[in-house]
């Protein structure tokens, strides 16, 4: 394939129009990415933080409110009145009615020994004064327990208190059902898998986590919890299982447990994902777009670019044409006046070589002879052949004249018919229908009638040549017409089924002195007389042919204002 002088034109073009709307483009994309996804996973952290803080606050102040309810049974009721088993009784029934998740209530004495019970066990007497809570609650007036089962299997904790007064020491202990803060615990639900449980310092379950682990089991996962740490954590971990999961902690104010939020990274960041894919989308079809439209664009600048380039190269060979034809305007008109000369001297020398035959002969001193009407003949073949010279220099100084025009409206609706009828005659002789197709409402045209008159006669003749030689003297067809065309020019044609022009010939039928006609008959002139007159005029001659089939001759003219 032949390259195109525009390969490279074309490359530069469409590289640019592609690479710097679509550099802006993906960077336009990626900064709003950018800002649209750290807001956006900067408020999933967020989110998932107050639950944490909330559900913190819940259970500390479920905590609070056990130990203020146990406190406030410290306070109003003395000693003797917690060692009576009817008081205690009583004082149970008051706090269950305060929460029902107080189970049971005991009274110790400073060695340990549990001095009143109320509740499903019997346990009274019994010796606590080496159990680790009691150890704690004696030192520090206060101790609240992990959870554990129990011998009833129920999940639940204890809170102890210390009370000193007038030299006496004694501690209630009470039961705490841990259900509530369990269901509270296990309720929270983040998206499909955010999921919120407790564990204690060592890592093990205090409440039931909904995606796999009992209480008091150990928790499988690898959680930091370094006990120095406040406030909330947040942080992405692979799970026991291999997925990732997006954490927060935070550990309980009264108690060390350590309240855990998760929610699978996934689901936690899914609008994430929805809006990467939806930024792909974006991506692929703008950039679609770009690359689209600039190979369209950039193939219309190409396409128009290489039509003017062809509009150029054109308008070019017409003016070479043109100023080809007036040099040779300039020389054949010299050459014309040149031979005219000798030609008149030989026309001048024949006339009286014939009077001087002729006188010869009036007085009898030459007699008829073979020789003699031989020499007669000859001398008649001189004064054609001096005449076929003087017509042939003739069309060239008319050629080369290029008189001013004398410029005037010619309304084609009468003028075609007048000049057809010229040759109305020596159509019908040879046989050839010739039909006239002038549209009412063409325009009149603004030129010189007797030139246009040289070009129309000038198809004619070729065409009535062309049809002759095609068909002899049955069958020719030669129509002349006129019409407005669309952009409000005039166009004339000139239309025979005659032999027509091979290719090669039309490149050249313009040209002065190309003939295809036998010696004597064609000058080879006309056509280029009659381009150059239309070009004078400001319209263009066209040629439309097709060997064996015929021809027809455009001329298109500015219309007269
Ligand atoms: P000439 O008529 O003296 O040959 P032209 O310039 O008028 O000179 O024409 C040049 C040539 O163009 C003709 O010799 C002929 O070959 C060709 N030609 C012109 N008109 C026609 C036509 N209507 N049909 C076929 N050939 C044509």
């Amino acid at each position: 394939m032949e390259k195109s002088p525009y390969a490279n034109l074309r490359r530069i073009i469409l590289v640019s129009m592609i690479l710097v709307p679509l550099a802006t483009f993906i960077l336009i994309l990626g900064i709003g990415y950018y800002y649209f996804t750290t807001s956006l996973e900067s408020s999933t952290i967020a989110t998932m933080k107050r639950i944490v803080e909330d559900h913190r606050q819940m259970i500390c102040s479920f905590l609070q409110n056990r130990e203020a309810n146990l406190e406030f049974v410290l306070d109003s009721y003395p000693f003797e009145e917690l060692a009576d088993p009817e008081g205690l009784h009583h004082i149970l029934l008051n706090l269950q009615k305060e929460s029902s998740t107080f189970v049971d209530l005991g009274l110790f004495n400073e060695e340990g020994i549990h001095l009143n019970y109320q509740g499903p066990y019997k346990l009274v007497g019994r010796d606590y004064a080496k159990a680790l809570w009691f150890k704690e609650v004696m030192k520090k007036g206060q101790y609240i327990s992990d959870i554990f089962l129990g011998k009833r299997r129920i999940p639940h904790f204890i809170i102890a208190l210390k009370r000193e007064e007038a030299g006496k020491t004694w501690v209630i202990r009470s039961t705490i059902d841990t259900y509530m803060f369990n269901d509270l615990v296990k309720k929270i639900r983040i998206g499909k898998t955010g999921e919120a449980y407790l564990i204690n310092v060592d890592g093990i379950f205090q409440t039931e986590r909904r995606s796999g682990g009992n209480l008091m089991d150990k928790d499988p996962e690898v959680i930091e919890r370094p006990l120095s740490h406040t406030g909330i954590k947040t942080y992405i971990e692979k799970d026991s299982r291999g997925d990732e999961y997006l954490y927060a902690t935070t550990w309980l104010k009264n108690k060390s447990w350590l309240l855990v939020v998760r929610q699978e990274k996934a689901d936690a960041f899914r609008f994430l994902r929805a809006a990467a894919y939806i930024i792909v989308l974006i991506t692929i079809l703008g950039g679609g777009a770009i690359v689209g439209i600039a190979f369209v664009l950039t193939g219309r600048i190409i396409r128009r670019m290489e039509r003017l380039d062809a509009e150029r190269e054109e308008l070019g060979g017409q003016l070479i044409r043109a100023s080809r034809l007036a040099e040779l305007g300039e020389m054949a008109t010299g050459f014309a006046h040149e031979i005219n000369n000798p030609l008149q001297v030989m026309k001048s020398e024949h006339a009286l070589i014939d009077s001087i035959l002729s006188e010869l002969k009036e007085k009898g001193d030459l007699h008829p002879s073979e020789s003699l009407s031989e020499l007669e003949e000859s001398i008649d073949q001189i004064d054609l052949q001096i005449s076929r010279c003087a017509v042939i220099t003739q069309s060239i100084l008319k050629f080369g004249r290029q008189s001013e025009p004398v410029v005037e409206d010619i309304a084609l609706q009468e003028y075609i018919p007048e000049i057809t009828s010229m040759v109305e005659k020596k159509a019908s002789v040879h046989g050839i229908a010739l039909r006239q197709e002038v549209s009412e409402d063409t325009p009149p045209v603004h030129g010189d009638r007797g030139q246009l008159q040289q070009v129309l006669l000038n198809f004619y003749n070729n065409a009535i040549d062309a049809i002759i030689a095609r068909h002899g003297a049955k069958g020719g067809e030669l129509v002349v017409g006129a019409r407005a065309k669309e952009d409000g020019r005039v166009e004339i044609f000139v239309r025979d089924n005659g032999s027509g022009i091979s290719p090669e010939d039309r490149k050249k039928i313009f040209s002065p002195f190309f003939t295809t006609k036998p010696v004597g008959k064609g000058t080879g002139l006309g056509l280029s007389v009659c381009y150059g007159i239309i070009n004078k005029m400001g319209g263009i001659m066209e040629v439309d042919s097709e060997k064996g089939v015929g021809t027809t001759f455009n001329v298109i003219l500015p219309a007269a204002k």
